[in-house]
């Protein structure tokens, strides 16, 4: 990102499929395609990020998580909106979302008087949005993009990206892309996993082939300055296990909040910028995989029956980094229709419907979308009281529910 080739390796994760190839069992015997899953450290400007860029074609443009298939997210979404409404959009502002994916957000923005449009590279995720009237461009966002969109509606009032800055590789492309498409005092309104949580709940499984970057606000701020632009909000919210939501404009134009000035000391004060921190983390990355073997071993040397939740990409890292297969978890339950009946990626786990878990009744289930833990427990309330147990996998193994 600051174009340093000053790199160190944190975290070797090895050498893995990637979180969204599913297997079907006839084909269990064929090899599958690894890349190697590491984690570097920029000395610079302290970024951490992979090591391989996978090409974004692959990754994105058939995408199978699809947004408004979260309850959590719908009401998170709404609430961005409002927030976008009332601080830098009037009635009708063109209000743009990269990233846009089945148009979750955009029909939020919509439906608070917003004119939206998003560009979404998925075409599976864009025709469904299309579908519904929100209209979407199937493309990758940057700086062309940036400059028919400004052409065709004039420039944006607002910018909004949501959990998509870390699967781009060359972000520097985007400053200069938002500095094409925003107003004068147009704002970038963008949300990311934050690097601080990362390392202080040990979610190493938020590492996978999609993420490019981990994010603090001290490289993000030089980013943005490097454009011209400025980073001059950010938040800490508590969603995908901990993230921030970052207000950004053009140089000068705002003033730097409290809540940014806090953040980049806690950053300083908390370590978070010292190489010793990574190093420290690398080891608590081993100790967490340890003791969730442990776990998993023992419940099976004591004949208990162990299934999983969620066959989420996160599962996906964690399940090979800890080489978890069928010997420790018979089958991982999951809601998505087309990766039932297949085998997760790696360690070759079936995929049973969700209902699976009530109709097996293993005696623990380890949470493979921790992130979501208690709207695992209030969801799946019947398989608890039929004597069920809920394991949160990260930092330590330990019984949730
Ligand atoms: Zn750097």
């Amino acid at each position: 990102m600051c174009r340093s080739g000053d790199l160190s390796l944190v975290l070797d994760l090895g050498s893995t499929p990637l979180a969204n190839a599913f297997v079907s069992p006839e084909r269990a015997a064929e090899p599958e395609q690894r890349f190697a899953l590491e984690t570097l450290r920029c000395a610079r400007c302290g970024l951490l990020q992979l090591s391989v860029v996978v090409r974004p074609d692959i990754l994105f443009r058939h995408y199978l998580y699809a947004s408004s298939a979260s309850a959590p997210l719908l009401e998170h979404f709404a609430g961005l909106a409002q927030e976008v409404r009332d601080r830098f959009a009037r009635a009708g502002s063109v209000v743009v979302e990269f990233g846009s994916n089945d148009g979750v957000l955009l029909r939020a923005l919509r439906d608070r008087g917003l004119r939206p449009l998003g560009v979404e590279p998925a075409t599976n995720l864009a025709s469904v949005a299309n579908a519904t009237g929100l209209e979407t461009w199937n493309e990758f966002f940057g700086p062309d993009v940036a400059q028919r969109i400004a052409a065709d509606r004039g420039r944006a009032a607002v910018v909004l990206a949501n959990n998509v800055l870390a699967h781009i590789d060359d972000v520097r492309a985007i400053a200069a892309a938002l500095d094409a498409l925003l107003e004068t005092d147009g704002v970038f309104v963008a949300e990311v996993p934050y690097l601080g949580d990362l390392i202080a709940h040990v979610e190493y499984d938020t590492i996978y082939h999609e993420h490019l970057s981990y994010f603090a606000v001290h490289p993000l701020t030089e980013l943005f300055a490097s454009a011209g632009l400025e980073l001059f909000d950010v938040r800490r919210i508590p969603i995908h296990g901990g993230s921030i939501r970052m207000f950004v404009g053009r140089a000068a134009r705002r003033p730097r909040s409290a809540d940014l000035e806090r953040l980049l000391e806690d950053e300083a004060r908390t370590g978070l910028l010292d190489a010793s921190t990574y190093a420290d983390f690398a080891t608590q990355v081993a100790r967490s995989r340890d003791a969730l073997r442990e776990m998993l071993g023992r419940l099976r040397s004591e004949r208990r029956r162990v299934a999983a939740l969620g066959a989420t990409a996160k599962g996906n890292t964690l399940l090979n980094y800890c080489g978890i297969g069928t010997e420790l978890v018979e089958f991982v339950a999951d809601t998505t229709p087309f990766k039932q009946g297949l085998l997760t990626p790696g360690m070759h786990i079936p995929v049973r419907p969700e209902g699976a878990l009530l109709e097996e009744r293993p005696d623990y289930a380890v949470m493979l979308a921790w992130n979501y833990a208690d709207a695992i427990v209030r969801k799946h309330a019947p398989y608890l009281s039929a004597g069920g147990h809920f394991i949160h996998p990260i930092p330590t193994a330990r019984v949730y529910a």
